[in-house]
């Protein structure tokens, strides 16, 4: 068999994966997506109860949509805002389902590689067919040959620890049964349990802990009198951005996250401790964890800790591959400069495809929440068109490939440094270098079509490159 007739091996039935499947089928290249829960979106099950940002209209796959047409499945109103389990329930599963053995699940891949090649072997490397080992839930191994691989196995089971150096906070292993690395879902009995009536730190500045922050402010809300209590752990400064782009934020649903944490603590829910590093969990007398920084402060003691610091990728089974990531981000090296947080605050990216993310080892490609490694600014509307590129590349059609066209909301919140904390680096506040005022239709060509469409694109200034 030629490698051409192989499948395309997808890493991952989430949102991406499974939009990657579709275009593949669209194209007449056979699929193969491995997912490694018991269910096509395990990872965004898992966040069930917490509501997009995004309306429905902003997280169904155009190709996906037409797939699905014809099995009788019922379009969500677009301009409506799913939850995780909305958004798994009725639309990846039927996703899943419509796309039949296409999908197997209970597979998670371990490992991939070239065919006979490790990653130091040049020898016709790039003839020989991925090799993708897979472990079954029932405990069978299997390796499956591949044309070509696109990873789209998120970020999602490698949530960045405490410590403020990147490396877990001393402590943090064994402080386990008092922290989680998930927003909770405080509408659970057993888990409002576990928060009602006690304090808790919430560490991380991003959407999930604003999320996080506006759940305990209701929870404190309903269980007036209880004591329920926030401790808002920033490890910068608090300025006009810290929020998000409230307003200014054309997903309003997502300005809004930032507004609900403001208001958190401006109602007195939450006390907010800014410039802190955690440097250690230590526990007090009646087992409760007192957060150490790096600076020796030592805050009063909380029952609770939930850590937000962001995700990683996960890069192990790419081991025998040659990946070209940047040092910083781990994303592809293209594409890191359009995201890095070190540049710029606003999130925003130009729509970029096959290229931006095409690695030294040919034939694999990281698409999805993976694609932006450690960036927190990713959306799935950014991945469907990855995915729609990426297919086109793998296909041979290059016209469609380069031809990347889509809108990206702007966060409204623009300019400057937006990962560390000190003044002279900190964001300003929204409107910004990149702060446009409509929403635009970029079409970004091809590197050979230079001078032309590219400068057109909103990719100038401070966001965009
Ligand atoms: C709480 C939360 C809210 C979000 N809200 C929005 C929003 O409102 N709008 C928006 O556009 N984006 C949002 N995002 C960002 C992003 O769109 C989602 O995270 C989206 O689920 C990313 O899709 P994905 O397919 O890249 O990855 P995932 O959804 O994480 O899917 C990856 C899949 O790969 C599987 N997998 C992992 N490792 C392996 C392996 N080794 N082998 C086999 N399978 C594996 C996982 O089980 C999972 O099913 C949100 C993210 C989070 C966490």
């Amino acid at each position: 068999m030629s490698t051409q007739q192989l499948p395309v091996v997808v890493i991952g039935a989430g949102p991406v994966g499974l939009a990657a499947a579709t275009h593949l089928v669209e194209r007449g290249i056979e699929p193969l997506v491995l997912e490694a829960g018991s269910r096509a979106g395990s990872a965004v099950r898992e966040w069930s109860h917490v509501r997009l940002f995004s309306t429905w209209g902003e997280v169904v796959d155009p190709a996906a949509e037409k797939l699905l047409a014809p099995t009788g499945w019922t379009r969500p109103d677009p301009a409506a805002y799913p939850s995780g389990g909305e958004w798994a329930e009725q639309y990846l599963q039927p996703l899943a389902d419509a796309l039949g053995d296409k999908v197997r699940t209970g597979a998670t891949v371990t490992g991939v590689s070239r065919a006979g090649r490790d990653r130091i072997v040049d020898a016709d490397r790039e003839q020989q067919p991925f090799v993708v080992h897979v472990e079954y839930a029932d405990g069978r191994e299997e390796r499956v040959l591949a044309r070509a691989v696109i990873d789209a196995s998120g970020t999602w089971t490698t949530p960045s620890p405490a410590g403020g150096s990147g490396l877990p906070a001393l402590g943090e292993k064994t402080a386990a049964d008092r922290i989680t690395y998930r927003v909770p879902d405080v509408k659970d009995p057993a888990v409002r349990a576990r928060y009602a009536g006690r304090r808790t730190a919430v560490i991380g500045s991003g959407a999930s802990a604003f999320t996080a922050l506006a759940y305990l402010a209701e929870l404190a809300e309903s269980e007036d009198g209880t004591g329920t209590r926030a401790v808002w752990i920033l490890r910068r400064g608090i300025s006009g951005s810290t929020f998000g782009g409230g307003t200014a934020d054309q997903l309003p649903a997502r300005g809004a996250l930032g507004l609900a944490a403001k208001a958190a603590v401006d109602n007195g829910h939450a006390d907010a401790v800014t410039g802190f590093r955690t440097e250690a969990f230590e526990r007090d007398g009646h087992g409760r964890l007192v957060l150490v920084g790096e600076d020796g402060r030592r805050l009063d003691p909380v029952d609770e800790v939930i850590v937000l610091t962001g995700l990683r990728p996960d890069l192990s089974f790419l081991d025998e591959l040659r990946l070209g990531l940047d040092e910083r981000l781990q994303a592809p090296v293209a594409l890191a400069p359009l995201i890095d947080p070190n540049q710029h605050s606003c999130g925003t990216v130009y729509p970029h495809g096959h290229r931006e993310l095409s690695h030294p080892e040919q034939g694999l490609y990281l698409v999805g929440m993976k694609s932006y490694g450690r960036a927190p600014t990713f959306l799935a509307m950014t991945g469907y068109e990855q995915v729609r590129s990426v297919t086109a590349a793998i296909a041979g059609d290059l016209d469609s490939a380069d031809r990347v066209e889509l809108t990206l909301p702007e966060t409204g919140v623009c300019g400057g440094a937006g990962l560390f904390d000190t003044a002279d680096t900190q964001p300003t506040d929204g409107g910004g270098c990149c702060a446009a005022p409509e929403p635009q239709l970029v079409q970004l060509l091809t590197p050979a079509a230079e001078g032309t469409a590219a400068e057109e694109a909103p990719a100038g200034g401070c966001c965009g490159s």
